[in-house]
């Protein structure tokens, strides 16, 4: 059976939500019809060619038999009505020892988590129950899809700050030009996608320091944090006054390779922790019962299990990235997530693609090889400074990275 999502295709609107390269004022395109994301689009495109899909980030292998075990004897056994609004108590229990031990951070699992339905569900109610109209969210650039776009259902106004080649770490001077007395969140992608980067404890201190003196709210997505090559994951909630203004959000998805389950949680203060809850009450109300009760189980596995991710991982980025050099990217080493970015520069002076997006829309049929154009994650300003780069994922087989790639290799000749 194939493994990739069922996706649809675009609704013939002139032009794709992703070829305006605004994800959030995609939401409701100028056409008017609803956007799709561009993993959508992406996917749709190579499983109408049947490419390889290095676009999309989903893992092509599932997740530990022991956990996908634990979620059908929970359906067996009947565990199949509403769990509680916040979460069954068992999973909320695994999140806080999770979280006492990777990062020694102490929650209560009564007031200070929350289950959300992903990660996805987790971000939105964040930031719908945080910010309103006049109030300003300090994203860095590029952003995930999601938080444009649920920036903009808001009403908030979106700020950003740039990353830029080849660390993706950002400008300190540019990060504190960025905060004024309106900026009501910060939201950090650690590690971050599409980059791939890491944030430097530098950084993630300036950030908490910059929150305090503005009395912003940090909002920390970190569904990678146990994918990262040779470096710590450093939550913000473990920095010096980071906690008290924090709000961390994760997920079941990256770590357990188990995306389609769309378990996350939210934890942080209290008082923060009531409001997203009341807001995530009247999205979904509560998350699947019988996944909860497996991600619990997965939340218990040793450490090794947790290093393992990594490690397994760390060999198909170097596939990928070699097989992307050889095709004449430029390539830029993650150290963490399951992405990487491939400048497409060298490739566009043959003149055959005008920029990254033309080539991203061309890959599925022309080499059978899907990749998300990052303009896509980028305001129209952003998307010209990344014009020419493109994010392949290497969360797929060995076999595919390695076809992947040799199919790669003959842009040469074509571009
Ligand atoms: N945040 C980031 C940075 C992501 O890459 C993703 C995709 N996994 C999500 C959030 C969404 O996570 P979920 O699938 O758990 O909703
Ligand atoms: N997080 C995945 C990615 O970045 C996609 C999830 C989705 O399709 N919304 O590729």
């Amino acid at each position: 059976m194939s493994t990739e999502p069922v996706q649809p295709e675009h609704d013939g609107g002139t032009l794709a939500p992703w070829q305006r390269t605004a994800a959030g004022a995609n939401l409701l395109g100028a056409d008017g019809h609803l956007g799709l994301t561009i993993f959508e689009e992406i996917t749709a495109l190579a499983v109408k060619n049947n490419a390889i899909n290095l676009g999309q980030g989903f893992p092509d292998e599932g997740g530990p038999e022991e956990i996908a075990q634990a979620a059908k004897d929970a359906i067996s056994q009947g565990h199949n009505q509403y769990a509680p609004g916040k979460g069954l108590p068992a999973l909320r229990e695994a999140i806080a020892s999770h979280q006492e031990r990777f990062y020694s951070l102490a929650l209560d699992p009564e007031t200070e988590i929350i289950v959300s339905t992903g990660a996805t569900e987790g971000i939105a109610a964040t930031l719908l129950a945080l910010t309103e109209p006049g109030d300003e969210v300090l994203t860095f650039e590029p952003f995930y899809d999601s938080y444009g776009a649920v920036i903009g259902l808001s009403g908030a106004t979106h700020k950003t700050v740039p990353l830029q080649a080849p660390s993706f770490e950002p400008d300190h001077a540019a990060l504190e030009a960025a905060f004024n007395d309106r900026t009501r969140v910060v939201m950090v992608n650690n590690p971050h996608n599409p980059t791939g980067t890491v944030f430097s404890r530098e950084t993630l201190a300036k950030i908490v320091e910059l929150a305090t003196k503005y009395d912003a709210v940090i909002v920390t997505d970190e569904v990678y944090e146990h994918l990262t090559y040779g470096v710590p994951h450093t939550p913000v909630a473990t920095l010096p006054g980071g906690a008290e203004r924090t709000i961390t959000i994760s997920s079941a998805g990256k770590t357990f390779s188990f995306t389609g389950w769309k378990v996350g949680w939210v934890s942080g203060p209290a008082e923060l922790i009531a409001q997203i809850r009341t807001v995530k009450t009247f999205m979904s109300y509560s998350s699947g019962t019988p996944f909860q009760i497996a991600v619990a189980k997965g939340l218990g596995m040793p450490d090794e299990f947790f290093s393992s991710i990594a490690d397994r991982l760390a060999s198909k980025k170097d596939v990928l990235s070699d097989g992307l050099r050889e095709a004449g990217f430029e390539v830029y080493n993650p150290r963490g997530t399951y992405f990487v970015i491939a400048d497409a520069a060298p490739l566009l002076r043959g003149g055959r693609f005008s920029d990254g997006i033309d080539l991203a829309r061309q890959l599925p049929e022309l080499v059978g090889v899907a990749a998300i154009p990052v303009p896509a994650f980028c305001h129209p300003e952003g998307a010209e400074r990344t014009n020419s780069l493109l994010r392949f994922a290497f969360c797929k087989t060995d076999d595919k990275l390695t076809e992947g790639a040799r199919r790669l290799a003959t842009l040469h000749d074509l571009a």
